[in-house]
């Protein structure tokens, strides 16, 4: 037995399904999940001593790969000066202060613990800021597990929705519309039947959940335009996208701009934080300067904001960046002689499916059964390679800083 079943058998008495998010419990590739001991830079190393080139990077925070020193010298140094004190401290200030001076078209910003409560707050202040309640997502994004964002297409009416947790109510799938991704004539029809009761149309711009699904320009302006038409904000879920495609994430890139946009995982240099931000005649609506109620305990928690802090630091010249998409690229060279496989990149996002008729998959419809049928042989494969890859068909990789072009050529070798 390795010492990853033995602390598995252990987990699985104490925690449902032995595990505290359920991607982690390997169910869609099946085995034992790794126990993970450490980490530093690309590289894992699990309870039993076995080392791995890391492409999931805890599904997004870790830019600058594990460990980064600098970001760790700081977060060491802020731990030093006590971390939680419930009241207001400097750190939060200079993250919001280089967020607002760096992202242009937002004025202010409110710290949370995740990227599902980001998404949550960012409803409740579109619901106040327009006084409607109906709020339309896309099948094939993740929104994280509110309720509200918990709701997948039904049969039937277009726009229809039901519960896709048990314990949601039908009732909160009444308020919440769904749309397919990358068609226009769905959101139009939609706009038209429900227009003035959506509050908000909330998408992934790079879709990256449900494996990636890269939308067109076209597809996002017209989504734009049509809430700006019918008084509905736009939110763009930048939880993964958000300094990752670049320091202003999608919205920045394409220059199609959200009434809100919500942050996460990079955000907190892999500490819990989320954040919502808007122009400032939205976020004016935000207690206790408004009456849209928004708090919490750790909010901003003065740890985590200096990891933040530290990495955005890093990002904010764009040299990252640039690393990032010359490794991308070096990707997508090793990829191109593997026929078997179909790999969809934007920046340092990446995700694998089996070989497609589609020039690029835009939605989930379009994606092969194939995928999900040969992606656990495909995962064990790399492990045995001592590569570790997210444990599921339909989560992206992740490129990061520590990521080298001998991580891509070791990455190409197993897969080819
Ligand atoms: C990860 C993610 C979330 C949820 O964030 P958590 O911190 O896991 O709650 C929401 N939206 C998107 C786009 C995400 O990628």
């Amino acid at each position: 037995m390795t010492q990853s079943e033995d602390l598995f058998d252990r987990a699985r008495r104490v925690t449902p399904g032995g595990v505290h998010s359920p991607v982690r419990a390997f169910k869609q590739v099946g085995g034992t999940p790794l126990f993970i001991a450490s980490a530093s830079g690309a590289e894992l190393t699990d309870v039993d001593g076995r080392r791995y080139v890391d492409f999931c990077m805890a599904f997004g925070p870790m830019i600058l790969g594990h460990g980064d020193p600098i970001v760790r010298a700081a977060v060491t140094k802020a731990v030093d000066k006590g971390w939680s004190f419930g009241a207001a401290e400097r750190t939060s200030l200079e993250l919001a202060e280089l967020i607002t001076a760096n992202v242009g078209w937002i004025d202010t910003v409110r710290f949370v613990n995740s990227g599902t409560e980001a998404v949550m707050s960012a409803i409740r202040l579109a619901r106040a800021s327009t006084g409607r309640d109906k709020v339309l997502k896309f099948d094939g994004c993740y929104h994280g597990h509110a309720d509200a964002m918990l709701i997948r297409a039904g049969s039937g009416l277009a726009g229809t929705a039901k519960p896709d947790s048990a314990g949601v109510p039908e009732s909160v799938g009444r308020d919440t519309l769904v749309a397919p991704l990358n068609d226009a004539t769905a959101i139009a029809t939609i706009f038209a039947a429900h227009g003035k009761e959506i509050a908000a149309a909330i998408i992934e711009p790079v879709p990256a959940n449900h494996g990636l699904l890269p939308q067109t320009e076209a597809f996002l302006t017209t989504l734009a335009s049509l809430c700006r038409k019918h008084g509905a904000l736009l939110i763009f879920d930048e939880v993964i996208t958000g300094f990752r495609l670049g320091f202003g994430g999608y919205a920045e890139t394409s220059g199609i701009e959200p009434d809100i946009v919500t942050w996460g995982k990079i955000i907190g240099g892999g500490f819990p934080v989320g954040a919502f931000a808007a122009k400032r005649h939205i976020m004016d609506l935000v207690a206790p300067l408004g009456p849209v109620y928004q708090a919490g305990t750790l909010n901003a928690n003065p740890v985590a904001m200096t990891a933040g802090l530290a990495t955005l630091r890093r990002l904010l010249d764009g040299e990252i960046y640039g690393h990032l998409e010359t490794l991308g690229q070096a990707l997508d060279e090793t990829m191109r002689p593997i026929d078997k496989l179909t790999l969809q990149r934007r920046g340092s996002l990446f995700w694998l499916a089996s070989a497609s008729a589609e020039a690029t998959i835009r939605a989930p419809d379009q994606i092969s059964e194939e995928t999900a049928r040969a992606f656990p042989d495909m995962f064990r494969a790399l492990l045995d390679a001592g590569i570790y890859f997210p444990p599921s068909p339909f989560e992206v990789g992740f490129l990061s800083a520590a990521h080298d072009e001998s991580h891509i050529e070791q990455l190409g070798r197993a897969l080819a």
